[in-house]
């Protein structure tokens, strides 16, 4: 007999862990990979939290870890998006943007995606001057100044991160207190290089070709002021990548998926795992081990339905 087929869509802690648990149990795992294999840890310098790793690891030496345990024990690993998933009937119709998988289950381990301010303009700026990633961009930015915007522990670690090569960073935050970490934010705080600017807005960019000036406004005077700045890292959180199942699989109105039963969506044979359903903790570790859960529930229900 065919071993069942279990697709996972989305390569970040969540989806190469219920590949390798989906592989490890027998099943035909194939993982689409999406536009950012590895998911947003790819985008982080050191991660000092995730257990096992004493001295901490790089982010993309994690990922690139998760990937060849998940392969080692069968996982095909695809470059490609999913676009959209026929789930009225099994098998599961699975479209990416390159070809479509009849499969058993799906394991939807999409992640979420960096959130942009909504200032009329910005995305011409995006990749000139106007950055959500500091580890990918930060290196340009040698000796220069760069305004971080955000209060979470994203921004703190972003600043912190700019401020070991930069000339200066100024942290724009648009309430009088952060949200992020006390372990974050002293870190922040007591950083020489960083300033911090509270209950201030970025209104507007200007720039020729890049990035040269914001405009920044008192969220309580209203009052605003031009600033020069070489580079902008904005730091305020991610959005869930659900859109491919919109209208079939129950999610919140922000756009998170619910788990029904355990690690099972609304419709049986369709699980969901990681930073997808979950935007309370959102920790590498906490996305691996959704990861884990989604893949022994996809086993038991495919041994039930045999
Ligand atoms: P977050 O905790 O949701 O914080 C987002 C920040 O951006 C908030 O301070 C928010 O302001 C601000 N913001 C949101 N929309 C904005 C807008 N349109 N304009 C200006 N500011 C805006 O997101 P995050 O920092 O990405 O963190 C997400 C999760 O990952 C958290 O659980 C965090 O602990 C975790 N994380 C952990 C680490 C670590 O431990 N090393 C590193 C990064 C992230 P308000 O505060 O006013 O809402």
């Amino acid at each position: 007999m065919d071993k069942p087929k279990v697709l996972v869509i989305g390569a970040g802690p969540a989806g190469f862990t219920a590949a390798l648990y989906a592989a490890r149990a027998a099943f035909d795992v194939t993982v689409l990979a999406g536009p950012q294999p590895g998911g947003q840890l790819t985008t982080t310098t050191l991660v000092e939290n995730f257990p096992g790793f004493p001295e901490g690891i790089l982010g993309p030496e994690l990922m690139s870890n998760m990937q060849k345990q998940a392969e080692k024990f069968g996982a095909k690993i695809v470059y490609e998006s999913a676009v959209g998933i026929e789930m009225e009937k099994r098998p599961f119709v699975v479209t990416s943007d390159v070809t479509t998988y009849t499969v058993d289950a799906v394991i939807v381990a999409t992640g979420a995606s960096a959130r942009y301010l909504g200032v009329p303009n910005e995305m011409r700026y995006v990749g000139r001057g106007y950055h959500t990633c500091a580890t990918c961009d930060g290196f340009f930015y040698r000796n220069k100044n760069v305004i971080v915007v955000g209060g979470g522990d994203s921004a703190m670690e972003e600043a912190h991160h700019l401020a070991k090569m930069a000339a200066s960073v100024l942290l724009i935050h648009r309430r009088d207190t952060f949200r992020a970490s006390k372990i974050m934010q002293d870190r922040v705080l007591h950083d020489p290089k960083i300033t911090v600017l509270w209950n201030s807005q970025i209104v507007e960019f200007i720039g020729e070709k890049k990035v040269e000036k914001v405009i920044v406004q008192d969220v309580n005077t209203q009052e605003k002021k031009e600033l020069e700045i070489n580079g902008v890292f904005v730091a305020i959180g991610n959005d869930p990548n659900t859109a491919f199942v919109k209208g079939k699989l129950d999610m919140l109105d922000n756009g998170y998926l619910i788990p029904k039963e355990r690690s099972m969506s609304n419709v049986p044979g369709i699980f969901v795992a990681g930073d997808v359903e979950d935007f309370t903790y959102r920790q590498a570790i906490t996305a691996a081990a959704d990861g884990c859960r989604a893949a022994l529930d996809c086993e038991k229900w495919l041994a039930q339905k045999s």
